[in-house]
């Protein structure tokens, strides 16, 4: 079994209060296919969804960045395909809250990953250079096997997409895979 981690592909990333705009909306399709095959073949598929409270400001991201994802807003429902394949296989989908970049930060997920004894993470959402990015870097801590489907990932930083593309495949030692590669189908 392995997993598939969606990470923050929320309204407010897509085109609401902190948005990465055109990139996201052109992983769209992508994600929610991905989704829907995780699903479908029976892998454990997680939605990891920044949670914010308003007004925080010892969070430390209140200096960094826009209000976002704040708890009981529609910025934190996922966007558009993903959140009707999300409805379709609700009851194999997880919803797990982060309150951080790292989706392994404060949650259980990786608890719920040794339980179902997975050693695979596939990971996708945004941004590839903020969140997938520190996601994936406790997943390799942890020894996790990382694949990273790069027309399923996107930034508002086309530098940092860039940038971070390299940096999982050649420091963190994660596959790249696309719509059609080996890894992708196995
Ligand atoms: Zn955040």
């Amino acid at each position: 079994m392995k997993a598939l981690i969606v990470v923050d592909f929320t309204y407010d990333f897509v085109v609401g209060k902190l948005p990465v705009g055109d990139p996201a909306l052109a992983i769209e399709e992508r994600i929610a296919e991905l989704t829907e095959t995780f699903a479908e073949r029976g892998d454990w598929v997680v939605m990891a969804v920044d949670l914010h409270e308003e007004n925080d400001p010892d969070h430390p991201e209140a200096k960094l960045f826009p209000p976002h994802n704040i708890r009981g807003t529609a910025g934190r429902e996922l966007y558009g395909r993903l959140k009707d394949v999300f409805a379709k296989y609700a009851d194999r989908i997880t919803w797990m809250d982060k309150t951080r970049y790292s989706a392994f930060h404060g949650t259980a997920l990786e608890e719920e990953l040794r339980k179902r004894n997975i050693r695979e993470v596939h990971l996708a959402g945004v941004c590839t250079d903020i969140c997938v990015l520190h996601t994936a870097v406790d997943a390799y801590n942890k020894g996790f096997r990382t694949v990273i489907h790069e027309d399923a990932v996107a930034s508002f930083n086309a530098a940092g997409h860039e940038w971070a593309l390299g940096h999982f495949k050649g420091t963190l030692g994660a596959a790249i895979a696309r719509k059609g590669s080996i890894k992708e189908e196995a």
